[in-house]
């Protein structure tokens, strides 16, 4: 429930954005807002009560408790302050509601836009299964697997295992964020991996379904961004590696992939275009992939902005979030596909607030903070010196982007930029990323999902 009145709103003819999200993301809608001239206006929870970005809104009311349960994911809630506050349209940023179709449809009902694609389209391309079949529909490949949940009977489900060749890995079909997934690499493990992982998907996602696909041993993830407007233009705007990652979990991410036949990902590239076409898609997405071996194997849409969306808007020159809020209100694709050209190289290193050792989160009050900056840098975060970093949410506090010329000149900016960066009151995990940036795997370029995990390993 809001717990604060509304406050008049005298620019009636200018539409307002609600953004449903907090942190970083809020303050890339927030400016992207201010570029198109739009009023904009924030929910926040008690945790985020004060926090200094909700200044730069045009009006800011609170939706809830400190738990997310109760604040950025409680549906009427949300509404109501968006309704509140005589919002036109709601930016769902990511994670919190931004995949979630019931949402969609309350937007919809309550007589604003949702900025992001209709819950139907939601429905069938976020959900990974159902994404799966239509993309396997579509000719796209896939990660060998069925493209259905798997059945209660254990003999049914060790038959499929046994079918598609250990190891394998089970999934929450309505998972996210890495989390609810489990690898199998023999029959006699299979029972008690599926029941564990069920159960996990039961309690982070209210869904038990899961399914099940190889398990690819040394893949790249490799990721397609796409946008797509109501008049029927989709386009692509190059590839992402997001490959060093921690249990699932992208730490850093890069555009373009490195040492990939480009014609190759024009060809993915295109694919992932004529299905956004196809299902009439509106809005921002982004196909990923595993890449091993010369093959793009598709693992699931993203129907949202991404976190890493900035590596893109530095080597394509163009602004992803203005054109998403754009799309959602009608407007044009600014570009065709011709007129997309990548230049340079692009990295991003995600600074969270958590011990480097032992990652766990570091939640507390920033006593004091410097931002790197200088040619080709660019730092996302909602954090100032005083700012809270609540226990209650993801601890990702900034986005480090780099920018060069080469893939060689954007690392040396990226390791300025972080040797620059000075946070205190919160441990963060800077340091671990200036090691990364240096380590000869990752300056090599190309390297598998499971190569962070290598790296911890020898190193211990
Ligand atoms: P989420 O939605 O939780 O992010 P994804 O399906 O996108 O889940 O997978 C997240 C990560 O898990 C991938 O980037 C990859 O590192 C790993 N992964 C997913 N599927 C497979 C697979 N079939 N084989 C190997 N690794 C996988």
């Amino acid at each position: 429930m809001p717990c604060e009145g509304a406050r008049v709103n005298d620019q009636q003819s200018i539409q307002t954005v609600f953004v449903a999200n907090r942190g970083e993301i809020a303050l890339r809608i927030i400016r992207a807002c201010r570029r198109l001239g739009l009023r904009v206006v924030c929910g926040f929870s008690e945790a985020d009560r004060g926090a200094p970005y909700l200044d730069l809104a045009d009006d800011a009311i609170c939706i809830g408790p400190a738990a997310a349960s109760k604040s950025y994911l409680n549906i009427p809630a949300v509404i109501q302050a968006a309704q509140i506050l005589n919002a036109d349209l709601v930016h769902p940023g990511y994670g919190f509601l931004s995949e979630n179709a019931a949402f969609a449809e309350a937007v919809a009902n309550a007589g604003m836009v949702l900025i992001g694609p209709k819950a139907d389209v939601m429905r069938r391309m976020g959900g990974k299964v159902r994404a799966k079949a239509a993309m396997i529909a579509a000719g796209v490949p896939c990660v060998p697997g069925p493209d259905s949940t798997l059945p209660d009977d254990l003999e049914a489900v060790k038959a499929i295992a046994d079918d598609i060749g250990y190891p394998v890995i089970l999934k929450a079909a309505g998972g996210g964020g890495g989390r609810g997934m489990r690898i199998v690499r023999t029959p006699d493990d299979l029972a008690e991996a599926a029941m564990l992982t069920a159960q996990e998907a039961t309690r982070f996602f209210g869904n038990p379904d899961i399914y099940m696909e190889k398990f690819l041993e040394r893949p790249r993830h490799v990721e397609i961004q796409i946008i797509a407007d109501s008049h029927g233009h989709a386009i692509w705007l190059g590839d992402r590696d997001c490959s060093m990652q921690r249990r699932h979990q992208k730490l850093i991410e890069e555009a373009p992939a490195p040492e990939i036949d480009r014609s190759l990902i024009a060809e993915v590239g295109e694919r992932c275009a004529a299905s956004c076409r196809e299902i009439g898609y509106v809005g921002a997405g982004t196909f990923e992939f595993l890449y091993e071996d010369g093959q793009f194997y598709f693992i699931e849409m993203n129907t949202r902005i991404q976190v890493e969306h900035p590596v893109t808007e530095l080597v394509t020159g163009l602004d992803i979030v203005a054109m998403q809020i754009d799309v959602a209100r009608g407007g044009r694709l600014p570009v065709t596909q011709d007129q997309i050209t990548t230049t340079g190289h692009a990295i991003e290193c995600r600074i969270n607030a958590e011990d480097p050792e032992t990652f766990a989160p570091s939640p507390g009050r920033i006593t004091s903070m410097h931002l790197p900056g200088g040619p080709g840098i660019r730092v996302d975060t909602h954090m100032v010196a005083g700012a809270e970093v609540p226990a209650h949410y993801d601890s990702m506090i900034a986005k480090v982007i780099a920018f060069g010329a080469t893939r060689t000149e954007a690392l040396s900016r990226a390791q300025t930029a972080l040797a620059e960066l000075r946070i205190a009151g919160v441990k963060s995990n800077a340091a671990l990323h200036d090691q990364l940036l240096s380590e000869p795997g990752f300056v090599a370029g190309g390297v598998s999902i499971h190569h962070f995990e290598q790296w911890l390993a020898a190193r211990e």
